[in-house]
C-alpha cells in the first residue's frame, strides 16, 4: 500500500500525517539533534507502529543526533531501540516482538513531561497559546476551530480536540469517501491510537 517500503529517509515526508504528539516529537528532535528517554520511547514505538523496521529505525535516531558520535550511540542508545523491537533483552513474552506502540489513552494519564522534555499529547501538555501556535504552525488557522478546540482542551477532552483537528484537516478527502461509498463508518471511527492517526490520513490523503 505504499507503506511497505518505509526507510528512514521517508520520515521526514511521512511527518505531515503524524498527529500532534508526534509531530512535536519530530519538530524538537530536528531542532535539537536529540529527545530525552521518554520522547525517545514514545517516538520510537509509533516508527515502529507505521512499519518502520529496525535496521531503518537505528538509522533514523543515528542521523537524527547528529552531534553525537558513533561510539556514544552505539554505546547508550543502540540497545534501548533494539529492546523496543524486541531484538534484545525483556522477557521471553516480549522476545520478537518488543513493546506496543502507546495509544492516546496511554499517552494522556503518563506523567507530565519535565523540562527538555517533549514526550505526552499536546492538547494536554501545552499551554493553550502554545497549543494555538503549535496548530497554526501545521496550517490548522480555521478561528471557529481553534475556538473549539481551546473548549474541549478546557474540558479536557484532549482526544476530542484531536480528532476535530484531524476532521478539519482532512474535511475534503472525508467527505469524498462519505460521498462513493468507500469508506464505512468504521472506518471513521474516533481517533484513539496516534497509529491510527497516521494511517488514516495517509490512506485519506492517497
Ligand atoms: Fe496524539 Fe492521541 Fe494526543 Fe492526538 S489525542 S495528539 S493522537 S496522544
Amino acid at each position: 500500500d505504499g507503506l511497505s517500503t518505509i526507510t528512514a529517509a521517508s520520515i521526514d515526508t511521512l511527518s505531515t500525517h503524524f498527529p500532534m504528539c508526534m509531530q512535536n516529537l519530530h519538530t524538537n528532535l530536528k531542532a535539537n539533534s536529540h529527545l530525552k528517554h521518554y520522547g525517545r520511547l514514545q517516538y520510537t514505538l509509533f516508527l515502529k507502529g507505521i512499519g518502520l523496521n529496525l535496521d531503518e529505525c537505528i538509522v533514523f535516531w543515528r542521523r537524527s543526533f547528529k552531534l553525537m558520535t558513533d561510539d556514544k550511540f552505539a554505546k547508550e542508545y543502540k540497545y534501548n531501540i533494539r529492546h523496543s523491537y524486541g531484538d534484545v533483552g525483556g522477557d521471553a513474552n516480549r522476545r520478537g516482538r518488543g513493546y506496543t506502540p502507546y495509544s492516546c489513552q496511554k499517552i494522556l494519564t503518563e506523567p507530565l513531561p519535565g523540562a527538555g522534555q517533549n514526550h505526552g499529547c499536546p492538547y494536554r501538555t501545552f499551554t493553550v497559546d502554545n497549543l494555538t501556535a503549535l496548530l497554526q504552525k501545521t496550517g490548522v488557522n480555521d478561528r471557529d476551530l481553534l475556538r473549539t478546540v481551546k473548549e474541549d482542551v478546557g474540558k479536557q477532552r484532549y482526544h476530542v480536540a484531536c480528532n476535530r483537528v484531524f476532521e478539519w484537516a482532512h474535511r475534503r478527502e472525508i467527505k469524498k469517501v462519505k460521498d462513493d461509498g468507500s469508506w464505512s463508518a468504521t472506518d471513521l471511527d474516533t481517533i484513539v491510537h496516534p497509529n491510527t492517526y497516521f494511517k488514516r490520513s495517509w490512506l485519506l490523503k492517497h
